[in-house]
Parts: C-alpha cells; structure tokens; sequence
C-alpha cells in the first residue's frame, strides 16, 4: 500500500484546493505554486507512485483528462500553447509521490526555458539507443 500523500487529501476534500475538473478516475486543480498563472495538476484518483508502477487504465484515465483540459487552462488565461510535464522520483524533481502531470500555460517562447540541452555525440548517442532497446521489456 502506498503512504497518503498530499493529493490523497485533496482528492478527500481534507486539504482545500482550486479543483477545476473532477470524473471517476481522475482529478485537476491549480498549482499552490504556479509556474505561470493557470499551471494545473492533473492526477489519478488511484494512488501510483509515478510512471515506474503505473497501470496502464490510471495512465491512460490522465491523459484523457489532460487532453479534455489543456484547450480550457490554455484559453482561461489567454496563453498560445501549453506545456505537459512529469517528474518520476526525486533525481527528476518529483516532490509528491502520487503520480500527477503539470499542465503549464505559454504565452510565447521568449518567456522562459526549462531543458538545458547539450551537443551530440554520434558514438554515444547509438550505443545509449542500443541499451535502451535491450532494456525494454
Ligand atoms: P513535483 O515536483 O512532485 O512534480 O510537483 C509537485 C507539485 O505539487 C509542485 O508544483 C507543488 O507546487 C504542488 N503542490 C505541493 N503541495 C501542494 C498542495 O498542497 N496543493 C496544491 N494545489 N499543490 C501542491
């Protein structure tokens, strides 16, 4: 059994949140520290830890959700487009260990940047893909 987190009392209604939308499986609500106004969460009902031992009913539940709710979170505060991010462990940033996607509004591509990217190397890049494939199960 996973330990209650945070979200598990928001989805309880024991801990107030700016709930946008609600179904069966899934839940979304505003950031308490938004990246931009609008930044929402979307969760599942179920608590998973994250992507590593999640099933694919809870993912795909999520993703419904994300799809239903980005035109409405990116039209609400008038953005162009909008990122979807995910944190799984904490090497990655993950804070709240309940599986959850941040819905981010953009206005334009000036604004800021996350995603310091570095140069390429050939030889690396094909034998970290060739382990990637081994390591699929
Ligand atoms: P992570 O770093 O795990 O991907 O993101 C966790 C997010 O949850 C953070 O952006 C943080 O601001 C948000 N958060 C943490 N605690 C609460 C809370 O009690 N209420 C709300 N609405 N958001 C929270």
């Amino acid at each position: 059994e996973m330990e209650d987190t945070i979200f598990s009392k928001i989805i309880r209604r024991e801990v107030p949140a700016d709930i946008v939308y609600e179904d069966d499986d899934t839940l979304a609500f505003l950031d308490i520290k938004p990246v931009a106004p609008g930044h929402t969460l979307v969760i599942p009902k179920k608590p998973v830890r994250n992507i590593f031992d999640a099933d694919d009913a809870t993912l795909i539940a999520v993703m419904r959700t994300i799809q239903k709710i980005s035109p409405a979170v990116r039209d609400a505060v008038g953005a162009h487009g909008v990122h979807i991010n995910s944190n799984h462990e904490a090497a990655a940033g993950q804070i709240v260990f309940h599986l959850h996607f941040h819905i981010v509004p953009r206005h334009s591509r000036s604004e800021f940047s996350f995603w310091p990217q570095k140069d390429f190397s050939r030889d690396d890049a094909a034998a970290i893909a060739e382990k990637i494939r081994a390591n699929i199960k």
